[in-house]
């Protein structure tokens, strides 16, 4: 099994993720972008206002 293989959420048909990586060949939808950095840049945000919240009611 290859490593790119994804499902497409579409036509449900297994679709190379490393050769189409945007768009199903089969149906052309577009795949949602996946920001694995989002979501990190999102916890350190909450981190910061949860130190600034402890920090100022001291
Ligand atoms: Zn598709």
């Amino acid at each position: 099994m290859a490593h790119g293989i994804k499902e497409c959420p579409s036509c449900a048909l297994d679709v190379d993720r490393d050769e189409h990586p945007d768009v199903c060949p089969y149906c052309g939808y577009e795949y949602p972008k996946e920001k694995p950095t989002t979501k990190a840049t999102a916890a350190l945000f909450v981190v910061l206002m949860l130190l600034f919240v402890f920090y100022s009611a001291c």
